[in-house]
């Protein structure tokens, strides 16, 4: 199954691919979290990708593309793969189009999970992650038990700098303008399915498996 996982910053992609990951065993591919962690280790990558992330930029498509091509590449996505926060530009979605058909592959579904601008900029300024494990919490609506702590590893708790309200409104500018015409994209080549991004995250998750067996 070849799923893309399509949605403004903070509509819950990467909650539900992680989740959706596990559950039927096959990889999630977040370009974002890959990004960080090159970031983290001072990569080659990570270094050139920091400003524009910092910003609340896209990485140019150049970068993102390379990083895309050597991911697929791996043996673990012969099964199967959920692109989240990929491909986010018009000329990214073609360029996968190309790989992909290189491959002998196609993309099953795009899953557009809807969520307006008001849920989105209280989602993504409240948001808190694990500095060592990468667990994600809310300040007001999934707090850890004790303020600033991981529940599960007890790791130092983080806000990411483009989650300050600034760089989400900006996130928010830069998705319209640049990823938005990708869901026209998909929805011409008869894969685009959107659904309700507002909910209990096992409400979402419903709507998303769903969403995968109608097209399969
Ligand atoms: P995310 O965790 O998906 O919100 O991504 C965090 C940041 O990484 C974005 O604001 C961009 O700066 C960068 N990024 C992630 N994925 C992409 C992509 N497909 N194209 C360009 N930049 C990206």
């Amino acid at each position: 199954m070849k799923v893309i996982l399509f949605g403004p910053p903070g509509a819950g992609k990467g909650t539900q691919a992680r989740r959706l990951s596990g559950k039927i065993g096959i990889p999630q591919l977040s370009t974002g979290d890959i990004l960080r962690e090159n970031v983290k280790y001072q990569t080659e990558l990570g270094k050139a990708a920091l400003s524009y992330m910092e910003k609340g930029e896209l990485v140019p498509d150049e970068l993102i593309l390379k990083l895309i091509k050597e991911r697929l590449s791996s043996e673990d996505i012969k099964k199967g793969f959920i692109l989240d926060g990929f491909p986010r530009t018009i000329n990214q979605a073609e360029k996968l189009s190309e790989l992909l058909k290189e491959m002998e592959i196609g993309i099953d579904v795009v899953i557009n999970v809807d969520v307006p601008d008001k849920v989105i900029i209280e989602r993504n300024t409240g948001r808190r992650l694990c500095s060592d494990c990468q667990m994600m919490y809310h300040i007001e609506f999934s707090p850890p038990k004790k303020e600033g702590i991981c529940d599960k590893c007890g790791g130092g708790l983080y806000q990411r700098v483009d989650d300050r309200e600034d760089k989400v409104r900006y996130r928010l500018k830069v998705y319209t303008k640049e990823t938005e015409p990708v869901l026209n994209f998909y929805k011409e080549r008869g894969l685009l399915k959107t659904i309700n991004g507002i909910g209990a995250e096992e409400e979402i998750n419903r709507r998303i498996k769903e969403a995968i067996s109608c097209k399969l």
